[in-house]
């Protein structure tokens, strides 16, 4: 637990972890039913703690082929089933989600390391908005504005990281099914345990099976499902390099893709704007899902005239965060998902200190086991420092300072990633100024890290392109009707 400055301490507030059923052992969930994998098998931990919690299936390319055959022959019924009819399994799906949710919140804490309450606040909730809002447009696709008559794309590859484990399921699957596509999705190899109990909510609802099909695998479970022949569309979440490795394996396949990639946001506070909530919005940027987010706030941009005194308040905030057991209800900051994750947010941040950055830290007990990380801050920081420029994923803030707006947008837009951007300010005309000279898929203004079904999320540059929510989500499953990106 975090020692801090606050008057009082808090009691420990668990949350039961009886409301989960780990096996011992999972298989892959192919055709509606779990099967045992022809590969060899891997284990999940709990990094708060280092448990092994199961032995999960790796599944091979033998594996793949059967779960892309299962979508293919399931792609027939359920691609000529009426909009109406699909919907049903998806709102089916949204409510078991909402009535379990407690289950998968817990589960989702203990297999990734975030706090119960975003997992149990943020996550689930989201996960169940996404199905209920696909649900509602399974029947409506011809009035998607994406053309007359809109069909699917046929077997979806999805791949995703395991910093959102059960939110990009969502982001991938709602609208793929909404759609009239089957999938094969693979989970991350750190946190497959809520994509296992996703299949058993899909058998639960009725699912017609080879719908979905859930393969877990490391890095070569993911190649092979992007390589199978059968696959009509890859949908990949992750790191830039593996999406730049993904687009050349498909180069001139015909197989389409969407690609959700790494971020670099700059969260850019000025003069003018009410600093106890632009500090609430740089602590909730970068420090939310323990800075595993694509979208973090990681480079916090102050203008010079108000910057020690949001630096002071900024520290004075830190102090407050709880650090420790993600089951507790009180805790801010949970585990770092991995000892390979952890490896390089410590690397990354020697290199900030050794390249002469000043290194900032509250004091904090962390627990003896399992993989933590402070939250930090970085002054001093130039743009040429790596800690300005590449993806920390952890919770480390770089803070670097501006003069006048273009200055800010100079530095915002220095970068090869493209993801989002914070705005604080009093200022409508200046928010509305920023936002069409910022580089970045997603701008929030006074407020961050704002996820809605209903509003499209993705990426310039090197972060990725095609949208995921939103209208513009349907788009990346539905066969091309000569629509440009603009006129959605
Ligand atoms: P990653 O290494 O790229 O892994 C992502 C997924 O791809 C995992 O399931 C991974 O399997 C799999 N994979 C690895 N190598 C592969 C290959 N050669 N072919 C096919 N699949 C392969 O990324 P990560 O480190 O898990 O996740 C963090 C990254 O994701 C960050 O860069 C972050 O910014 C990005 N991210 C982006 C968004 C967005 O919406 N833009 C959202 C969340 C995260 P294993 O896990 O088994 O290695
Ligand atoms: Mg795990």
């Amino acid at each position: 637990m975090a020692k801090n400055s606050t008057p009082f301490e808090y009691a420990p507030a668990p949350e039961s972890r009886s409301v989960v059923d780990i096996k011992a052992s999972y298989g892959l969930f192919i055709d509606g039913d779990f099967v045992d994998g022809r590969g060899s098998s891997f284990k999940t931990v709990n990094p708060a703690t280092e448990e092994t919690l199961a032995e999960i299936a790796e599944a091979s390319e033998a594996d793949i082929d059967l779960a892309v055959r299962a979508a293919r022959k399931a792609f027939r019924g359920w691609s000529r089933m009426p909009g109406k009819e699909r919907a049903k399994y998806l709102f089916r799906i949204a409510r078991i989600i909402q009535e379990r949710g407690r289950e998968l919140a817990v589960l989702e804490s203990i297999d990734n390391g975030k706090p119960i309450k975003e997992s149990r606040d943020v996550d689930v909730p989201i996960v169940a908005a996404h199905f209920f809002y696909y649900a509602g447009w399974a029947d409506k696709l011809e009035y998607a504005g994406l053309g007359p008559n809109p069909q699917p794309l046929g077997v979806a590859g999805q791949i995703i990281p395991w910093n959102f484990p059960l939110l990009m399921l969502a982001w991938k699957i709602a609208p793929a099914l909404a759609c009239g596509n089957t999938v094969v999705l693979k989970p991350a190899e750190t946190t497959p345990l809520t994509a296992l109990l996703f299949a058993e909510i899909c058998q639960q609802a009725d699912l017609p099976p080879g719908v979905v099909n859930i393969v877990t695998g490391a890095g070569s479970t993911g190649q092979a499902l992007v390589a199978h022949p059968d696959v009509d569309k890859v949908a990949f979440t992750g790191s830039t390099d593996v999406g730049k490795a993904i687009a050349r394996a498909i180069a001139g396949t015909g197989k389409l893709a969407t690609l959700e990639l790494g971020g670099k946001a700059a969260n850019i506070v000025f003069d003018d704007a009410a600093l106890d909530q632009a500090v609430e919005g740089i602590v909730g940027g970068i420090f939310f899902n323990q800075g595993h987010v694509c979208c973090a706030g990681s480079r916090l941009l102050v203008q010079e005239s108000v910057a020690e005194e949001v630096l002071h308040r900024l520290k004075r905030r830190m102090a407050t965060l709880r650090v420790g057991d993600p089951l507790d209800k009180n805790t801010d900051i949970g585990a770092i998902n991995s000892a390979e994750q952890l490896a390089k947010i410590r690397e990354l941040s020697a290199i900030g200190e050794a390249e002469g950055a000043e290194r900032w830290a509250p004091a904090c007990d962390l627990p003896s086991s399992g993989f933590w990380f402070p939250p930090t801050v970085f002054t001093g920081v130039t743009q040429a420092h790596r800690i300005a420029r590449e993806e920390v994923f952890g919770p480390v803030l770089s803070v670097l300072t501006f003069r006048t707006p273009s200055e800010a947008i100079e530095k915002a837009n220095n970068t090869p990633y493209g993801l989002s951007a914070g705005v604080w300010t009093e200022k409508g005309s200046r928010i509305l100024h920023m936002a069409n000279e910022l580089r970045a898929g997603v701008v929030w203004a006074n407020t961050f890290n704002k996820f809605d079904p209903t509003s499209p999320f993705g990426g310039y540059k090197e972060s990725g392109y095609g949208r995921e929510g939103g209208r513009q989500g349907l788009a990346a499953y539905l066969k091309s009707t000569g629509l440009k990106g603009g006129d959605l």
